[in-house]
């Protein structure tokens, strides 16, 4: 399982989720507490942040350690915005090790990560036409839930219960079809941030100017939550709202 973080609230640098934090994602890139499938996520990172000037993110990727990147450091410092997204690698065995294959996946104004695996023969009739950035089954999954995005909100109006929904469906979906997936996803579109929990954990904890969501606590802090298995999280700047899938 990779390890992925994210946060939407006032405007913060990309450091807060991969550097500040004792066990930020530069930690749990090498020394992951929670994690139950693959030890290291060495096999590449990314991250996301929404700057005023533009609707689309910016993305940063690179298909290397997070802690082999020397100009990471600066860059994380101040690339900042109030939706931001990362993610460290561990690649699935026979999945091709490429900055393409790495979260975040991008479209539009969506970014999407994804922790788990999925037998791709499962999720490659639900991208409709729409190309995959990388044979990698996760970008499969995110040419999913693009797709289902795209075509559930052609007017490209952002709503709350389309990204969740477009999740949802994914999952139940690639799930009926492949029953031993994990399938933990996160995505953004700027505004709001929508997580699944599927055979892996996932946690958000709320603070007084956002929240954040995580495959794993960042930090101590007693106020990380937990999310059940088979939940949906959704946070929106109203609040944070968890449903059973
Ligand atoms: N299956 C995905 C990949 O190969 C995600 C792997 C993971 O969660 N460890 O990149």
């Amino acid at each position: 399982m990779c390890r992925h973080a994210a946060w939407l609230g006032a405007p913060r640098p990309l450091t807060s989720l991969i550097h500040e934090p004792e066990h930020g994602l530069m930690r749990q890139s090498y020394a992951p507490r929670r994690q139950r499938h693959g030890t290291v996520n060495a096999d590449g990172f990314g991250m996301g942040w929404y700057d005023p000037a533009a609707p689309e993110p910016v993305r940063y990727r690179r298909a290397i350690p997070v802690w082999a990147d020397a100009n990471l450091p600066g860059l994380a410092r101040v690339a900042r915005g109030g939706c931001l997204l990362a993610a460290v690698r561990c690649a699935t065995v026979g999945m091709p090790v490429e900055e393409s294959a790495t979260a975040p996946f991008a479209a539009g104004r969506w970014l999407l990560s994804h922790n788990g695996r999925v037998a791709r023969d499962a999720v490659r009739d639900l991208a409709g036409a729409d190309a995959a950035e990388s044979t990698c089954d996760s970008a499969g999954l995110a040419a999913a839930v693009f797709h289902r995005l795209r075509t559930a909100a052609p007017s490209s109006t952002p709503s709350a219960a389309g990204l969740g929904a477009a999740l949802a469906e994914v999952v139940t979906s690639a799930a009926a079809r492949d029953p031993e997936a994990r399938l933990n996803l996160l995505a953004c579109d700027g505004t709001q941030l929508a997580a699944t929990a599927w055979g892996d954990t996932l946690f958000h904890r709320p603070c007084p100017d956002g929240v954040l969501v995580a495959s794993e606590p960042l930090c101590d802090d007693p106020g990380w939550r937990p999310v059940p298995d088979r939940s949906l999280l959704v946070v929106t700047p109203d609040g944070s709202r968890v449903q059973p899938l």
